[in-house]
């Protein structure tokens, strides 16, 4: 099985504003050149947060699965302990 490279905790990742408040669980995942957590719930005009991604490993570990999410991919899962499921993003 190929070796996942760790996410650096100092990356840069954008969250909504409900998961950088902690009040939703990281439930979608996009990797389109920025990366985005998300709580899955539709958005309007909020406000993303830049925040680092360690401080979202510390809350889920699992995030780290995603370390070899490949630009253009993203990744989902129905509740926060379900498995993530990958897809890739079309326009
Ligand atoms: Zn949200």
């Amino acid at each position: 099985m190929k070796k996942i490279t760790p996410f650096n905790p100092a990356l840069g990742v954008y969250c909504c504003p409900h998961v950088f408040a902690n009040t939703s669980a990281i439930q979608l995942v996009i990797h389109d050149d920025d990366w985005q957590f998300l709580c899955g719930e539709p958005h309007e005009d909020e406000q993303c947060h830049l925040v680092g991604i360690g401080h979202l490993l510390e809350r889920d570990a699992s995030l780290q699965q995603l370390a070899a999410l490949g630009n253009g991919c993203g990744a989902m899962r129905i509740h926060a302990q379900a498995d993530w499921e990958l897809f890739t993003i079309t326009d």
